[in-house]
């Protein structure tokens, strides 16, 4: 028995040694002897470590479950850049970062067709239960590497693996390509998938969509419908409508989507059976509504503290279903977060920080203007998107002759840190950029913003920086083969290739993380 120097040494009685070792020995027995049949990842959307950590004395529900009998890392720190919905997720499930599972943003300007590129988007395929849009979340064709899902599929062919969230790139990106990956549509308003996935809507989802039905004929999500739905009001989107889900963001349904992938998430596991033969299955649901209120409101607002609390209680209500319809020592848990964010810049303000919005079309604008003046009149860049510019293909290599002048120029703007050069960064940022990088996709000027500087003005609050607020997440395993306890800081990336462990199955092929060894006993 070890013990501190120094320190008296305590002599259990040897009745009590025999029952702590029959303990040990029965705890090691028991994770060798039941593996979990059911591996369910949880991801709530935009929940920092800081949050997190602030809103715990708070919680009630299955946060409080999985925190008191869990093994909880409060910091996993994405080591890679930028921190968005799309790369959180393939970063979680692929258990790499962008620079192999290849999505650098929720979207991109892709600079052989001069055009924007949603992360989830391929026109092959079509959203079920409506007319084709011009740009629909469809397909995990941009994903490079495989996921979890795809893992446990290739592991037995008989392996299950349903994902489900409120925003199709979360949950396309952990389906990957063998998963089922079901999604809120607003505009329907009802949860579906696409073609690549099934020709028609698996019957899992059609009870919780009969469920949103009956709103609908009440008179609810008038605002998505086209045509007005049955008020006749003409659908009026709001402000952010380069988003490939513009009606799914309105705040008054947040909670019925969070309730709605719970419903869904329990009946497919129901009427498919997951958990219940010995072939591990996989189970991902991701929580968009806490993301979107945050956005709306900022994660200090007493909106944001409710959508947390219901979260709470639909993971309360997510894990005594799986109790009854899987069984207790039949599944392991495995919830984390796809990025963090920062506080209301209004509020740092308040508190004497530097903070503000940084309006990137102003920037962009700027550097067009210099490149004009210094080298003549071009239309210079493709465009801007969060994190950073990219230029006109075939100005680019001239537009770069003078790329010191530009990162003077741009670091003279308010709320700028630095402008690098993507292809080849330098500085104290360069390592998390080179990470999260692809060819091809990331824009060719990366814009790093000043700590508490939120890129762009439409929005309250955001993330995408490389600060600890948007890069520091919760991870916490529970469930069977997982001792109770806390760890140090990690890496989100060590998700998936723990929770494949735990499984019994080989880790996603192109993983950088690493099994956490000390969350089993
Ligand atoms: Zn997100």
């Amino acid at each position: 028995m070890s013990h501190r120097p120094g320190r008296p040494r305590l002599e259990a009685p040897t009745v009590n040694r025999l029952a702590v070792l029959l303990l040990a020995l029965g705890a090691t027995t028991s994770f060798a002897a039941e593996k979990p049949r059911l591996g369910v990842v949880i991801v709530v959307d935009q929940l920092s470590a800081e949050t997190f950590r602030a809103r715990l004395p708070t919680v009630t529900g299955g946060f409080k479950r999985l925190t008191a009998d869990g093994f909880v890392f409060h910091e996993a720190r994405y080591e890679a850049l930028p921190t968005i919905t799309s790369v959180g997720h393939a970063t979680l499930m692929t258990g790499a970062y962008g620079e192999l599972h290849g999505i650098v943003s929720n979207d991109w300007l892709d600079p052989a067709t001069g055009k924007p590129q949603l992360s989830t988007e391929d026109a092959n395929f079509k959203v079920l239960g409506r007319e084709a849009h011009g740009r629909d979340g469809t397909a995990p064709t941009s994903l490079r590497v495989p996921t979890l899902a795809d893992a446990v599929k290739r592991s037995n062919e008989k392996a299950l693996s349903v994902s489900v969230s409120g925003k199709d790139r979360s949950s396309i990106l952990c389906a990957g390509r063998a998963g089922l990956a079901v999604w809120f549509d607003a505009e329907l308003p009802m949860f579906t998938t696409s073609t690549f996935y099934a020709k028609e809507l698996p019957a899992f989802v059609l009870p919780t969509n009969e469920k949103f039905a009956k709103q609908v004929a009440s008179g609810a999500f008038a605002w998505g419908l086209p045509g007005g739905g049955i008020t006749g009001k003409a659908p009026q989107l709001p402000s952010r409508t380069d988003d490939s889900e513009p009606f799914a963001e309105h705040k008054d349904i947040q909670d019925d989507i969070d309730t709605g992938e719970v419903d869904v998430a329990l009946e497919a596991v129901k009427s498919l059976g997951l958990g219940k033969d010995d072939v591990p299955d996989l189970l991902t649901i991701s929580f968009s509504g806490h993301d979107r209120i945050g956005h709306a409101f900022g994660a200090d607002s007493p909106e944001s503290l409710e959508e947390f609390a219901h979260v709470d209680r639909e993971l309360a209500r997510l894990l005594n279903g799986l109790d009854a319809l899987v069984g207790k020592g039949r599944y392991v848990v495995a919830l984390s977060s796809d990025h963090g964010v920062m506080p209301l810049p209004e509020l740092a303000v308040a508190r004497g920080l530097d903070a503000g919005r940084l309006d990137m079309k102003n920037l962009r604008e700027r550097l067009d203007r210099e490149l004009d003046e210094r080298l003549g009149r071009q239309d210079w860049f493709l465009g801007s998107k969060t994190p950073g510019i990219t230029f006109n293909a075939k100005f680019k290599d001239r537009g770069l002759t003078i790329f010191e002048r530009l990162r003077a120029v741009a670091r003279q703007q308010p709320g700028v840190e630095d402008l690098v050069l993507t292809s080849s960064p330098r500085g104290p940022w360069a390592p998390l950029i080179t990470r999260g990088a692809y060819d091809g996709r990331s824009p060719d000027l990366y814009v790093i913003t000043r700590p508490n500087w939120a890129y762009g003005t439409v929005d309250r609050t955001g993330h995408s920086s490389p600060y600890l607020y948007d890069r520091a997440v919760p991870l916490i395993f529970f469930g069977t083969g997982v001792k109770k306890g806390q760890g140090g800081t990690t890496e989100p990336i060590n998700l998936a290739p723990t929770l494949a462990a735990l499984l019994g199955v080989s880790p996603p092929a192109a993983a950088q993380g690493r099994f956490l060894e000390q969350v089993v006993p």
